[in-house]
């Protein structure tokens, strides 16, 4: 296993410091160290999946709790009226670079449109 692979366990497990938002039983939720937005949040299923994909396959419900924690952190960092964008970059053409399933919360202004 890999360094990337055990980051975000690592974090959830607070044996590396991180911002965290929000956690509950399923999810850990921290800010990123380089935000690409005011708001940048990553949500993570304390239990680790490589991607949405599989996390989708093997768990539905806990994909729901992750969208749901997403939310929550909306709710918290007050943009749930103004609008965040929900990202899971899944895999290598998508520039997954952390390979423990996270959601980015992105919002607080106007975002870009995303492509190539
Ligand atoms: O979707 P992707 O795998 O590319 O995103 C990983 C994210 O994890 C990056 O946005 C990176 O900044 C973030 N990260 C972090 N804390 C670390 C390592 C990576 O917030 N210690």
């Amino acid at each position: 296993m890999s360094e990337d692979e055990t980051l975000f366990e690592r974090i959830i497990a607070g044996e590396i410091p991180a911002d965290v938002v929000y956690q509950d039983d399923t999810t850990f939720a921290f800010r990123d160290i380089r935000p690409q937005a005011r708001v940048h949040v990553l949500v993570v299923p304390r239990k680790r999946y490589r991607n949405v994909a599989e996390l989708a396959a093997a768990d539905p419900r806990l994909l729901g709790d992750v969208v749901a924690t997403a939310r929550k952190v909306a709710e918290l960092e007050g943009i749930l009226e103004s609008g965040y964008r929900l990202v899971f970059n899944t895999d290598r053409d998508a520039g997954q670079t952390v390979f423990h399933v996270h959601a980015h919360v992105l919002g607080g202004e106007p975002l870009g449109l995303f492509g190539a």
